[in-house]
């Protein structure tokens, strides 16, 4: 972990007072410059310093989550989360172990994955095969995960709080707008994600999610799962709204990349009854059927 000499750096911005630093010597800079940008800012607003919730390295990244317990103008907010952005955007270029530029990911014992440079991953002999390492980022990154991670980050939260029954009903009130606010943050940041977006069952004639809870009510879903359901129930009308909301040129895509999994896996499995596919995926039937009702939208 962190040096002393790097932890008193560090320590001497008021900001940072009481703080568990989660990260390696090599970010100490990034996370000092950071520290100092929003203390700045908070001077030039003349709003009181935040609280800083955790600084720590995540999936070889920089994690940096604050909160305010006063009240602030939004401004302050929106300017202090762009300067986070860019320091955990710069985190993935900086080797955590000595600061020089580095980009590899490696791992650690006890599974961590850290950005290193190539010399820090080889004194430290540190497994860097690039493929299961990708695979391991990539993973653990996915989307889902990412906003489980947080909103079981924000529940621990809660807990926490709720544990301490000293506090004053103000002071819990006060605790509750935060948590609200970091929820919406989350909700925000999740529908600010292209690939994300609210799925109205009253926009189709079918309901493909039918059998999920709430079924009537509009949900939050990826783009690609409303794709791929309604292009399996070979609605004409339904696919062509699909067009008109995401582009033909998505829906297309996504067909390809579903008959070529399909393909890739060997069988299409209907409750349970395998039926085989071999030969080229542009030749199949249904295919075949779902291109005729896509050529048919710019009729
Ligand atoms: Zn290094």
């Amino acid at each position: 972990m962190l040096s002393n000499e790097n932890k008193a750096k560090l320590n001497e911005l008021k900001l940072f007072k009481k703080v568990p630093y989660q990260i390696l010597n090599g970010w100490t800079d990034l996370v000092y410059e950071l520290g100092k940008n929003i203390e700045d800012l908070c001077k030039l607003a003349n709003v009181e310093l935040p609280q800083i919730e955790h600084i720590k390295s995540k999936y070889s990244s920089l994690r940096f989550d604050y909160y305010f317990t006063t009240s602030f103008p939004e401004i302050v907010e929106t300017l202090i989360d762009s300067l986070i952005y860019e320091a955990e955007d710069k985190s993935e270029r900086i080797c955590e172990y000595c600061g020089a530029d580095g980009s590899i990911d490696v791992k650690e014992d006890n599974s961590l994955i850290l950005k290193s440079c190539d010399k820090c991953s080889k004194s430290n002999n540190l497994t860097s095969d690039k493929e299961l390492l990708q695979a391991l980022v990539k993973s653990k990154r996915n989307k889902d995960n990412w906003y489980a991670d947080e909103l079981l980050e924000l529940v621990t939260h809660i807990q926490e709080h709720a544990k301490n029954k000293v506090i004053s009903k103000a002071e819990y009130l006060g605790m509750l707008d935060d948590v609200i606010r970091r929820a919406n943050l989350i909700k925000d940041k999740m529908l600010e994600d292209e690939d994300l977006v609210v799925f109205n069952p009253k926009d189709f004639t079918d309901n493909c999610f039918y059998k999920q809870p709430n079924a009537d009510k509009p949900s939050i879903k990826t783009i690609s799962n409303i794709i791929r359901n309604y292009l399996g129930t070979m609605n004409k009308e339904d696919i062509h709204t699909l067009c008109e909301k995401f582009g033909k040129d998505r829906v297309l895509e996504e067909l390809d990349n579903k008959y070529k999994e399909l393909f890739e896996i060997g069988y299409f499995d209907i409750k349970g009854l395998k039926l085989p596919l071999y030969g080229d995926y542009k030749e199949h039937g249904t295919y075949k059927e779902l291109i005729k009702i896509l050529d048919n939208y710019n009729k």
